[in-house]
């Protein structure tokens, strides 16, 4: 007996942070919506009661550093699960590119074994669970679009945005989200206009969301990374009608309404980047296997 499970990636359409607290995490506003890049996530019941994680790609902790690992975990310990897991985990998702990898194989762990242990959890109850795991985990457990705030864990749905398609391009850099938060100064920030992104999303007008993306984290990493920027104004020339980094980057997408452009984008970054990708965005749904 298998059971499957989808995780996607999520890109930000707007990220702001608002202040550091005094618990040293971030306060943040941030709008996320899911894409149509997945890991897929296999479990396998184990007669030992162990957690094994199994995946082929060698930036994928196989131990307890893996976010997916670690919510077998905690559904072992709260429910005292004695069974033992086998976790397959096939990475689409690029690793460390601000697209919440870890996070989503965590919920999809999540919402696989709350199937396959039949613990009958909501979904709101796995948020809950996922909370302790990362910050972004609470959202991928819902999928979707939504606001995330607090230091991501509040997780509040929005309506899927308008249909488009989405052009992802990873620089070959490796970027430390905490190099990132250390260096942002928050009085020179420029901060995304998160309401205005919400009206937006709400009347469906595909080109005000595009008007008001934004991420106050990107001229942060434009600075340390140029590659960035150099990805940034290829989008633009090639065709997209706007151009963002995904949470603390490095990757960049760029987004338009007909497959056509999308394609032309794709074939134009093709040259200057080795991982682009052109997917759908998701937006109002989580496909669950
Ligand atoms: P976010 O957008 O939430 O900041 P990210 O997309 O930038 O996340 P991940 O792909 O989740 O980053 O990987 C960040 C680090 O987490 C990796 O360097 C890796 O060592 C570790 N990690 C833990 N679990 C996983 C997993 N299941 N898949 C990939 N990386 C994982």
């Amino acid at each position: 007996m298998r059971f499957l499970e989808k995780a996607p990636a999520k890109i930000n359409l707007a990220l702001d942070v608002l202040y550091k607290r005094p618990d040293q995490y971030h306060e943040v506003d941030m709008i996320m919506t899911t894409i149509d890049l997945s890991d897929r996530i296999e479990l396998s019941p184990l007669r030992t009661d162990e957690i094994l994680i199994v995946s082929e790609n060698r930036f994928v902790p196989s131990d307890h550093r893996n976010l997916a690992f670690q919510a077998a975990q905690v559904l072992k310990d709260r429910f005292g699960i004695r069974e033992g897991v086998e976790i397959y985990i096939e990475k689409q998702i690029p690793v460390a590119a601000g697209l919440a990898g870890g996070s989503s194989d965590a919920a999809a762990v999540l919402r696989g074994l709350n199937r396959l242990w039949q613990l009958e959890l909501s979904l709101e109850e796995l948020a809950d669970i996922g909370a302790r795991i990362g910050s972004d985990v609470s959202f991928c457990v819902h999928g979707g679009t939504a606001r995330a705030t607090g230091r991501g864990e509040k997780v509040e749905k929005l309506p899927a945005p308008p249909a488009c398609w989405v052009v992802l391009a990873k620089p070959t850099i490796g970027v430390s989200t905490q190099a990132i938060y250390e260096n942002l100064n928050l009085d020179e920030a420029s901060h995304p206009d998160i309401p205005a992104m919400i009206e937006a999303i709400k009347r469906e007008d595909y080109q005000g969301i595009c008007d008001r993306v934004g991420n106050v984290l990107e001229p942060v990493t434009v600075q340390l990374h140029s590659d960035v920027q150099q990805i940034k104004e290829h989008m633009h020339e090639f065709g997209a009608d706007a151009v963002l980094m995904s949470g603390s980057g490095p990757t960049v997408f760029g987004l338009v309404q007909h497959e056509s452009r999308a394609q032309r984008i794709y074939n134009g970054l093709r040259g200057f980047c080795d991982e682009v990708y052109v997917v759908r965005m998701l937006g109002g749904r989580v496909p669950l296997d």
